[in-house]
């Protein structure tokens, strides 16, 4: 499949993202947001200009009108993986179980309430402030592709029903999943109706747009080399600059993985897409017009959506790991990486054959060791950070700004109680170590896969290694 492709697959790395070069085009002449040169002084200093940073912003705009706040980002606001990722919006009903596991059952829907804010709370933000970012609450769906993948989610859907949840997460079958989208690959389902899709980088430029209309002061182009803490102040070194606030916030994503004291707890995944030619007659042909969003069910999962100009962007997290907390051309120049996304494009979806697909890019994903994200505080509540969002962070960035902006703030301490808030996650073993255990996992992890696929069974070698993780105790692999 991958060989067919190879001399017309689009060349990831070249240009920014389908997406955020949509998204700047729509904007035109944007307000500048120049780098910092000087030395400048401000109650809050936020660290990164993606959905985290920009909701920590807006929340405490919401929450402090007064407050002095100075935004720091090394590339423009949604340059990263905010500007570039599938535009999944949901919260974290699927993540209930572990929850449940690791907090107990009441806490466990309290924590995925409170995430389910974010579906409407981002339609209705954007609404409120008129930015069209493409939201549509149309549902996602998971199916089940080849037979070795059916019914994995059973032991899901009976828990979240067993805890009164049973609407969240509701099992599809096959005649229901080929009504979204006709696929003869596709078998049964899992249908998330509380989920919406969004266009990823309007949502990040929208935001920028509000916090500096709030007067947020933004410095794009502006890398924070080094933060210290000392005299009751937080001190940042730019390259042009020097920023002195109260408190700051971290929300570096993935660059986490190679920053003082927080690179041992993150690792950085690199996850690639591709976007096709517009395909509006194909896509009704599919019955896939609702602007549904789906998934396959396997551990390195292929997730597509529809765009509103009839086109399909499908990604997959079939990229590599980064060596010690470097983002580099690793997660932007994987052309191996696209030709799988591709293959599994053909694969998934065989009755597009000869569709175009007219661009193709990558991003890194931060992980932790439980694949849920890290929130807390730091040198005596001066500094604040969230990361570790395992690619679903679109939804739940805004959940961890609301968060981050409460512990500037101090009110809503609802919000801050919420069992995870503060958690630290485990530590991941230290390099080179790290590197190697995640490339040859996740080389197994896919090999796996394929094998299942093709109804084949796994060796019982890939089968250990794709397991080694778990038995580490991290909740990563299968
Ligand atoms: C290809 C791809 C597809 C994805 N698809 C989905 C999806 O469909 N649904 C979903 O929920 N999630 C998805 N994700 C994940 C999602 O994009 C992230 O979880 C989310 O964007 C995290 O937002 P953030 O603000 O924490 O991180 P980012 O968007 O990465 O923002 C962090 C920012 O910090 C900046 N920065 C880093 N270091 C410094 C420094 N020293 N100084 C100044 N600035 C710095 C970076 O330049 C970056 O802009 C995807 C990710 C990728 C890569």
């Amino acid at each position: 499949m991958a060989d067919r492709d190879a001399p017309s697959l689009p060349t990831p790395g070249l240009q920014r993202s389908w997406w955020l070069r949509e998204a700047l085009a729509a904007e035109g002449d944007p307000v500048p947001a120049p780098p910092l040169s000087g030395e400048i002084e401000a109650d809050v200093a936020i660290i990164g200009g993606g959905y985290t940073g920009m909701w920590a912003a807006y929340f405490l705009t919401e929450r402090a009108p007064n407050a002095q706040i100075v935004l720091l980002e090394q590339d423009i606001c949604g340059g990263g993986p905010s500007g570039r990722n599938g535009g999944f919006v949901h919260g974290w009903w699927e993540n209930v179980p572990e929850l449940a596991r690791q907090y107990g059952d009441e806490a466990a829907l309290a924590i995925a309430r409170e995430a389910d804010e974010v579906v409407d709370g981002i339609g209705a933000w954007c609404t409120r402030h008129g930015v069209d970012a493409w939201y549509r609450k149309a549902g996602y769906l998971r199916v089940n592709a080849f037979p070795a993948q059916d019914h994995d989610w059973d032991a899901t859907v009976s828990r979240l029903k067993g805890l009164g949840a049973g609407d969240e997460l509701v099992a599809a079958n096959a005649a229901e999943v080929q009504r979204v989208c006709a696929s003869p690959t596709f078998r049964d389902g899992l249908w998330m109706p509380s989920a919406a899709s969004v266009h990823p980088a309007r949502l990040a430029r929208g935001l920028r747009r509000v916090l500096l209309e709030r007067g947020v002061r933004i410095h794009e182009e502006t890398r924070v080399r080094s933060l210290t803490v000392g005299d009751g102040r937080v001190n940042l070194v730019t390259d042009g600059g020097r920023a002195s606030a109260d408190q700051a916030v971290l929300a570096i994503n993935a660059w986490a993985s190679g920053w003082p004291g927080f690179r041992s707890r993150v690792l950085a995944w690199a996850s690639y897409m591709v976007i096709t030619e517009p395909i509006p007659d194909r896509l009704a042909g599919l019955g896939w017009t609702g602007g549904e969003l789906l998934s396959d069910s396997r551990f390195t999962i292929s997730y597509f959506r529809t765009t509103t100009d009839g086109r399909i962007a499908f990604g997959g997290g079939v990229g590599a790991a980064g060596y010690d907390g470097r983002i580099g051309q690793t997660f932007t120049h994987d052309r191996r990486a696209i030709a799988r996304v591709v293959a599994n494009f053909r694969n998934l979806l065989p009755m597009l054959d000869g569709v175009r697909l007219e661009d193709a890019w990558g991003g890194p994903i931060d992980i932790t060791g439980h694949r849920f994200p890290e929130i807390g505080s730091t040198h005596n509540g001066r500094l604040h950070f969230a990361h570790g969002f395992a690619g679903n962070g679109a939804g739940p960035s805004r959940l961890a700004g609301r968060i981050l902006a409460t512990f500037v703030d101090g009110g809503e301490p609802a919000l801050s109680a919420l069992p995870f808030v503060g958690r630290r996650q485990p530590l991941l073993p230290p390099e080179p170590i790290r590197f190697i255990g995640a490339r040859m996992v996740r080389e197994a992890l896919i090999r796996e896969d394929d094998a299942l696929d093709a109804g084949r069974r796994p060796s019982w070698l890939l089968r250990l290694i794709a397991r080694l993780p778990r038995l580490f105790g991290y909740r990563l692999g299968h």
